[in-house]
């Protein structure tokens, strides 16, 4: 029988589990404290759990951890990191530094099944969901590694995060709570590439997390083209729900737009996205698309970025630019996971 992950259950659930196997009370926020505050890597590091219980634990539970399988540090800072899971797949995390704090951005999954046309992370689809120890152990490692303390989270690395969604809500509620690393779930953004029925199932969670839409597209021709996923869940349904969201939620949406040399990036697609989410106070993120091997896509340059991004605020949407950070250490998402594969492949 395999052994599960220990770390990934939130501490009722780890309460309930020990109090299951006859354990008294105390021993959860014991043992939870030494796996998300100590982060210790191995039961026997527990040292305040007699003998029997460590004993007990090491037979019926793992620890989930990562090792640094590279790291690259780029001229302004940024850290990115390719991290090794205990089955030998790899992940990416980058961690930036910015003037309100050191910002992580996570992978929620070993590749992605969603299968975007300009995304490097998708090429050779899902090998497996991750589990909530190990998102947990992505951050825990940079934060050993830099020795800074990480104040904010975006779930924007490898993998779809609604596509491994009990995971997901076990790591966010890990992540914020008061025995953990106790982030509050304000500094934290999900981004989706827009799974309707996931996203009206978050909603009902009512988490102040910042909910972030990978929209890239403001027709289903055009965003069919780039996101295999419109084909599901057409533009009017993801701003339908989007919309939804916000009711429920009293948050508001940000919105992903990676643009694109002569395919996303024309005034008429500055009307259509404004029309599209007039009203919502919604904020869009406006980012040259990052070339990957084998896609067919270029980035609109600096001045056509700005010009999209006057159009839409004449139209009275808020967009920003986003900075690009470590565009020296091959920066999109993806590319030193799919380097390594390559790597292997030849070994
Ligand atoms: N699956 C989630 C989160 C991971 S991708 C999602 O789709 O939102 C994080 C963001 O990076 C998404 O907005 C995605 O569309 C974008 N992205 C992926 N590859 C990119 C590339 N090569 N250039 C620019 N943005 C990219």
């Amino acid at each position: 029988m395999s052994k599960n992950s220990i770390s990934s259950l939130t501490l009722p659930q780890l309460s309930e589990t020990l109090a299951a196997a006859g354990f008294p009370a105390f021993r959860a926020k014991q043992v939870y404290g030494w796996l998300h505050q100590k982060r210790v890597a191995a039961f026997s590091d527990m040292t305040n759990l007699p003998k029997s219980m460590q004993a007990w634990l090491e037979e019926n539970y793992t620890i989930d951890t990562v090792s640094v399988a590279r790291k690259q540090v780029s001229k302004d800072g940024t850290v990115k990191y390719l991290f090794r899971l205990a089955d030998g797949n790899c992940i990416e995390s980058v961690l930036m530094f910015y003037e309100y704090g050191a910002t992580i951005c996570i992978s929620t999954q070993v590749g992605c099944r969603m299968g975007c046309r300009f995304c490097a992370s998708t090429q050779a689809g899902r090998v497996r969901n991750l589990t909530a120890g190990e998102i947990c152990a992505e951050i825990y490692a940079a934060q050993a590694d830099t020795e800074t303390r990480i104040s904010h989270i975006v779930l924007m690395g490898i993998g779809e995060p609604l596509d491994n969604y009990e995971q997901v809500m076990n790591f966010l509620q890990i992540i914020t709570s008061a025995e953990g690393l106790c982030i509050g779930m304000r500094n934290i953004s999900l981004s989706t590439c827009g799974l309707v029925p996931m996203i009206d199932r978050l909603a009902q969670e009512k988490l102040q997390l910042t909910l972030s839409v990978s929209l890239h597209a403001p027709n289903d021709p055009l965003r069919s083209s780039m996101m295999p996923v419109n084909d599901s869940y057409p533009v009017k349904t993801l701003i339908a729900a989007c919309r939804r969201y916000q009711k429920t939620t009293g948050r508001r949406i940000s919105f992903e737009y990676s643009m694109v040399k002569g395919v996303n990036d024309a005034p008429q697609h500055a009307d259509e996205l404004a029309a599209l989410i007039k009203g919502m106070g919604a904020h869009v993120n406006l980012i040259p698309i990052n070339p990957v091997d084998g896609s067919p896509y270029t980035a609109t340059d600096a001045r056509n970025v700005q010009r999209f991004q006057k159009l839409l605020e004449e139209r009275g949407v808020n967009a920003t630019i986003r900075r690009r950070l470590g565009t020296d250490i091959s920066a999109a998402c993806g590319q030193l996971r799919r380097e390594e594969m390559r790597e292997q492949e030849k070994n």
